[in-house]
């Protein structure tokens, strides 16, 4: 491969002009020589209140126009060495949940068959159970970073078992993750039932209540995060809900006393140098997003999570 993909440059073309993907990358077609590739999930029928997850997609994109290719507080220069190109989005069936969700599981076992690594853009959080399905049957169970207000652990929604709520009590069941490797960063918010976090709590999962991080630096918790996984392959799940409305009211469930940015960013500088094979950034609606600063940082926060991704090069 000659010259990685490179962002269109602000200097080069109007950054309010140009292609509407991440970040201005060229469009891939095809996965050869494919480092990292982004994609679309747009989907809001796994959600239980409020909609518009189905736009998610586009208005991240819109918003990471305006994002540099060099992080200029890390040093990474994520697009120096790895090629990274927007795949577009999956041709999900908006009229089928079950539907969609296979359709997720059998693009993500392509994408994963060449050594890609996917970064997805939700769409809701239903949209990860099939990404962890595909992960798994690549890597096997893998460890978790679940950054989210809510747990996602419910046995079923109106008699559903498959839906934004229910996702890694699913994944937990069906073996997908290592619940002694799965951590929970954000928790709050009220429950169904005294004990909606509990249960997971003793399957193994490692859970970190909003209350108990705020006014703390997140670095020390992701460094110890990162040494207790070690070298064994993870997937950061990332729920935009898990910062606080105050700075991402644009999402389908908002819970007060959330994490801030500065929070949101110091975990996931932390996780630099861990074997991440897959991320997803979901719950970004743009319909309540009315100053975009939702998907700003929804976008923010993505180049972030490329920027510490295996292979970075920093300067
Ligand atoms: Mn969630
Ligand atoms: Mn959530």
């Amino acid at each position: 491969m000659t010259t990685p993909n490179q962002p269109i440059s602000g200097n080069d073309l109007a950054r309010f002009s140009g292609p509407n993907t991440f970040m201005r990358l060229p469009q891939a077609g095809s996965l050869e020589d494919v480092d990292v590739a982004v994609l679309g999930i747009p989907m809001d029928i796994g959600t239980s209140w409020r909609s518009g997850t189905r736009f998610g997609p586009k208005q991240v994109r819109a918003e990471s126009a305006m994002i540099r290719p060099y992080n200029l507080q890390t040093g990474a220069a994520p697009f120096d060495s790895l090629n990274v190109a927007d795949i577009g989005d999956l041709a999900i069936n908006t009229f089928s949940l079950a539907d969609s969700l296979r359709i997720i599981r059998e693009s993500y076992a392509m994408v994963l068959s060449g050594d890609v690594i996917p970064m997805a853009i939700g769409g809701d959080h239903s949209l990860t159970l099939p990404i962890l399905r595909a992960v798994a049957e690549r890597h096997g169970p893998v460890a978790l970073v679940h950054v989210d207000a809510h747990a996602d652990v419910n046995d079923e929604m109106f008699g559903e078992r498959e839906t934004h709520g229910t996702v890694f009590r699913r994944a937990y069941e069906e073996g997908l993750i290592n619940p002694q490797k799965t951590y929970q960063i954000g928790l709050r918010g009220t429950g169904y039932a005294a004990t909606d976090f509990t249960e997971a709590a003793g399957w193994g999962f490692q859970q970190f209540l909003a209350p108990e991080l705020w006014h703390r630096s997140l670095s020390p918790l992701g460094a110890e995060i990162r040494r207790d996984i070690g070298e064994a392959p993870v997937y950061v799940s990332y729920d935009i809900d898990s910062l606080d409305p105050a700075y991402a009211p644009g999402t389908g469930t908002p819970e007060i006393g959330g994490l801030t940015t500065a929070q949101a960013m110091e975990l996931i500088r932390a996780l630099r140098g861990l074997n991440i094979v897959g991320c997803d950034l979901v719950e970004v609606s743009p319909p309540y997003d009315t100053s975009g600063n939702t998907a700003l940082t929804g976008a923010n926060l993505l180049f972030e999570l490329l920027c510490v991704l295996p292979g970075v090069t920093y300067r």
